[in-house]
């Protein structure tokens, strides 16, 4: 969804939509968005907020796994092409809040893509109770136990030993 700058600059501007994208091994589904661009004395203000739900793979059992959230978040637009205050700013680049446009063009689904990926966990797992998979085997354990479960753990053989003595 590709946006001109000066054109929004003028009147503002309200925008809404939905897309999906991947990230990684997530496959992230935007379900909604909202965006309204509010013109300001130092540019574009964006105020945004969206709903989004993602899937993938449980980080311990490799089940599939759903999550959702919603956010809102305030970004200001700078047009790139002013050098004087891209150079004035450059001070405060870590500045999350901001984000530079080239050219008169703004990417409206490329800003939110970002916003909701900063909010993306990590990893994932099922459940706080998730038992995850065997080390040996393979096995899901959240499903039954499997063999190996019953055999004593090498490492601690030597220990027996020890004590038998
Ligand atoms: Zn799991
Ligand atoms: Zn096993």
């Amino acid at each position: 969804m590709k946006l001109s700058f000066e054109e929004l600059l003028e009147e503002g501007g309200h925008f809404e939509g939905d897309f999906a994208f991947t990230e990684d091994d997530m496959k992230v589904t935007v379900e909604s968005f909202s965006a309204d661009f509010i013109p300001t004395d130092s540019g574009l203000f964006l105020d945004i907020s969206f709903s989004y739900s993602y899937e993938t793979p449980c980080a311990r059992c490799l089940e599939l796994t759903k999550g959702f959230g919603r956010q809102t978040a305030g970004i200001q637009l700078m047009q790139q092409s002013l050098e004087d205050v891209k150079e004035e700013a450059e001070l405060t680049d870590d500045d999350m809040g901001v984000c530079w446009i080239e050219e008169d063009e703004i990417d409206l689904h490329e800003i939110v893509r970002q916003e909701v990926a900063f909010h993306l966990p990590l990893r994932l797992v099922c459940g706080d109770d998730c038992k995850g998979l065997c080390p040996k085997c393979g096995e899901n354990l959240n499903t039954g136990s499997c063999k190996c479960k019953e055999e004593t753990d090498p490492r601690w053989s030597g220990l027996d030993k020890l004590k038998n003595n």
